[in-house]
């Protein structure tokens, strides 16, 4: 079957879920080289399984809130991949979620996971619930009964969740607590803990810390670095505030956050205590973005995005398709150098375009955003060897992750006739990978 027609088969065999459709597309067109190379993939059908999760659970989410009405949610996991080590991938917490959310991250999960070298599957999961505005009481029962049923399906050697949007320390703390006294033991069965019960140091900045990792790599190939240049970061959440940290230290100059409401633009740049300021009103106060405008008198636009502002790097860090191929003209238009994906899919496939032809340099979220998971992976085998390493061997083994990251990616964008296209670089390194595992596993 040729690639397009498995494309088609697999729009319609999932009707509606158009992230997921966006997400397969991207992978099978950057794919077709390596695929050329090694027809021995065609005729195993490597790709018909690929696309075909292992497994898709869903499940009833019965929860009491604060005024003793019961509510009812919607809980996904889809463990979309095995082949080369257990199930990894966050739990998403948002009103938007449905199948084809938690489907198009899984499978992205898959080829991100493999490129960070170390031993991970791919998958992901979350809810309809919506965290903001709820009571911690009711955050608890949510996730106490989220985790009732998911228990059953997860465990350090099978499934590994992690945090995403809507599910930090807290709902990790709480999901935990219940995994812990549902099967009492102690075991890594999540990643994203507090340090003090089983946690790594450097997992909360990994993401954010590694976006800017891989994009000083990328800036490094040209001969360039991050100092001195001006910066526009989407989002305010748990990847925001890392890369806007990293910025600073490397002596970049922050102009911008938002948040699902709007978005601020502040020219004098976001220094540490501005930063600070924003940790407290995003993970204590649980504020919105529009209070720093008020704080600090700048410009805040209501609904607005951060891709008008000038700048020389973009970080796109809240969600997907939040920036588009008008929004990319725009920051072609401004005299942007390179656009790093901290969200996953945060770039439309009109938006990669422009970056690709205008040959802005574009980090793709697979190879950018990998940092997170990386640290995960850290997390899993420190949990197994129980020991706790310091902040700085963690920090230095996510540097070298997102090093042989961007090296992979470089080379396999080169080695598949498209050098300096780090999509086609990410998606064949990770594909490549994952595909030998498949054919050395048998028809499985
Ligand atoms: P958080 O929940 O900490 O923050 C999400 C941020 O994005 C918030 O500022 C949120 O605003 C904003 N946002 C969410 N949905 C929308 C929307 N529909 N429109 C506009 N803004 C929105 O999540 P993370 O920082 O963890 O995740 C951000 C992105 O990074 C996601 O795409 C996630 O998949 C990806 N990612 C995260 C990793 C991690 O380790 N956390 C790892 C790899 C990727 P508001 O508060 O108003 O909702």
């Amino acid at each position: 079957m040729s690639i397009d027609r498995i494309y088609e088969q697999v729009v319609n065999r999932n009707p509606g879920e158009v992230e997921f459709h966006q997400a397969v597309r991207e992978v099978l067109e950057s794919i077709e080289p390596a695929i050329e190379k090694h027809p021995e993939f065609m005729s195993s059908k490597v790709i018909e399984r690929l696309v075909e999760p292992e497994r898709v659970i869903m499940f009833r989410v019965p929860w009491v809130d604060d005024s003793g009405e019961v509510q009812v949610n919607r809980g996904f996991r889809v463990q979309f991949n095995s082949a080369i080590g257990p199930y990894k991938g966050g739990l998403r917490f948002h009103p938007s979620v449905y199948l084809g959310i938690i489907k198009f991250l899984g499978f992205e999960q898959i080829f991100k996971n493999a490129l960070t070298g170390l031993a991970m599957g791919g998958g992901k999961g979350g809810s309809d619930f919506d965290p903001k505005g709820k009571s911690d009481t009711e955050v608890m029962n949510f996730c106490q009964s989220f985790m009732t049923e998911l228990s059953r399906h997860v465990g350090p050697d099978t499934d590994v969740p992690a945090g995403d949007i809507g599910v930090g320390r807290r709902e990790i703390g709480y999901m935990f607590g219940q995994y812990k006294r549902l099967v009492n033991r102690f075991e890594g069965v999540l990643t994203g803990k507090g340090p003090e019960w089983g946690g790594s140091l450097g997992r909360p900045e990994a993401t954010g810390y590694g976006l800017v990792y891989f994009t000083q790599e990328m800036l490094k190939a040209q001969g360039d670095d991050l100092k001195g240049k001006t910066v526009s970061i989407s989002g305010s959440g748990n990847v925001a505030q890392f890369a806007l940290d990293k910025c600073l230290q490397l002596g970049a100059k922050v102009v911008t956050l938002s948040d699902s409401s709007g978005c601020i633009y502040d020219p004098d740049g976001i220094g540490r205590d501005k930063f600070e300021y924003v940790v407290r009103l995003k993970e204590i106060k649980r504020g919105r973005i529009k209070e720093y405008a008020e704080e600090y008198d700048v410009e805040y636009v209501d609904g607005g995005r951060p891709w008008d502002y000038p700048c020389d790097i973009a970080l796109p860090s809240a969600t997907q398709n939040e920036l588009d191929g008008a929004d990319a003209n725009t920051l072609a238009d401004n005299g942007v150098m390179a656009v790093a994906e901290g969200a996953n899919m945060p770039s439309t496939p009109e938006a990669i375009e422009v970056f690709l032809e205008k040959g802005i340099l574009f980090g793709p979220a697979k190879a950018a955003n990998a940092g997170g998971v990386s640290v995960s992976g850290l997390e899993m085998s420190q949990n197994s060897q129980r020991l706790s390493w310091s902040f700085q061997e963690v920090d230095q083994k996510l540097q070298e992750i997102m090093r042989n990251i961007y090296l992979t990616t470089a080379e396999n964008g080169k080695k598949y006739g498209a050098e300096g296209n780090f999509v086609v670089g990410a998606n064949v390194g990770g594909f490549m990978k994952v595909a030998r595992a498949m054919m050395d596993l048998g028809v499985i």
